[in-house]
């Protein structure tokens, strides 16, 4: 193994969103972790902020030496983060969803270079979940299998990511599942995985109720990745 940083250098990549400014609020708490760079879409208001600078995303390779970043931006901005950690030979952890399968592939080849971690949920409870679900699957063989999630209007992928993650387990254990995406308000994430059976149903659900699960999972995710080989991490990896 690479030689670790001591207190990993952390890339906020999306930082003006929802799940960014949950992280740089979280990441301020730590002594594992150094903030060093905010990233988001548009220039930036102010260059820098409570001593941390921040760069707008066509100014990446501007931005100072970094070990690990977290991105939690969305598809269309996740090419160029990828690049600038090949490039820089950091690791990243990635929660952004709904990417192109050519951009998945990319990142296949880019854990030949790095260290990379990506995950459609970042929660402890969702990962159980998943483990969950797959032994109901494979012990109800025949039963119908529906995914349903709900999510805030903002939300611009559907079915989720994390429903689509927990619809892969279901199919490792046997089962065929079926997605429904509802979009209201301002609800964080909710799951539902239920088969059904000839009389009789099992609900196995996950409420989210603060952001702040998923930002806490990764940015455990990224004090534990900076430093390590290339390669593809999974969040199991870590928990084990
Ligand atoms: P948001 O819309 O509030 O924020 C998106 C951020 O991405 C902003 O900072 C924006 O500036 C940046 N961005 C958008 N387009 C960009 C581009 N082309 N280039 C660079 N930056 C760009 O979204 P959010 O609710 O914070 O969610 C962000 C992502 O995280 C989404 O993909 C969402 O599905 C995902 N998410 C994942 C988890 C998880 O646990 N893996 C949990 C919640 C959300």
């Amino acid at each position: 193994m690479s030689q670790s940083p001591a207190v990993p250098r952390l890339l906020i990549h999306g930082v003006s969103g929802r799940m960014g400014q949950s992280l740089l609020r979280l990441a301020a708490e730590r002594d594992d972790l150094q903030v060093v760079a905010a990233v988001s879409r548009s220039k930036p208001s102010q260059r820098v902020l409570d001593g941390l600078p921040y760069f707008a995303s066509s100014e990446l390779s501007g931005v100072p030496a970094f070990d690990v970043a977290v991105d939690f931006s969305l598809a269309a901005g996740f090419d160029p983060i990828l690049t600038v950690c090949v490039q820089r030979g950091a690791a990243l952890v990635s929660g952004t969803t709904g990417l192109e399968s050519a951009q998945r592939e990319a990142l296949g080849r880019a854990a030949e270079r790095i260290a990379v971690l990506s995950a459609a949920n970042f929660s402890l409870g969702v990962a159980v979940l998943e483990e969950l679900i797959e032994r109901a699957a494979s012990a109800l063989q025949g039963w119908d299998c529906d995914i349903v999630e709900s999510h805030h209007k903002h939300k611009l992928d559907a079915p989720s990511g994390t429903a689509l993650a927990l619809g892969a387990r279901a199919e490792q254990g046997g089962a065929q599942p079926r997605y429904a995406s509802l979009r209201a308000g301002d609800i964080v994430g909710e799951h539902t995985v239920q088969f059904t059976g000839p009389g009789e149903r099992i609900e196995l659900v996950h409420r989210a109720t603060s952001r702040d699960v998923f930002a806490r999972g990764a940015l455990h995710a990224a004090a534990w990745l900076a430093g390590r080989e290339p390669g593809r991490y999974q969040l199991r990896d870590m928990l084990l």
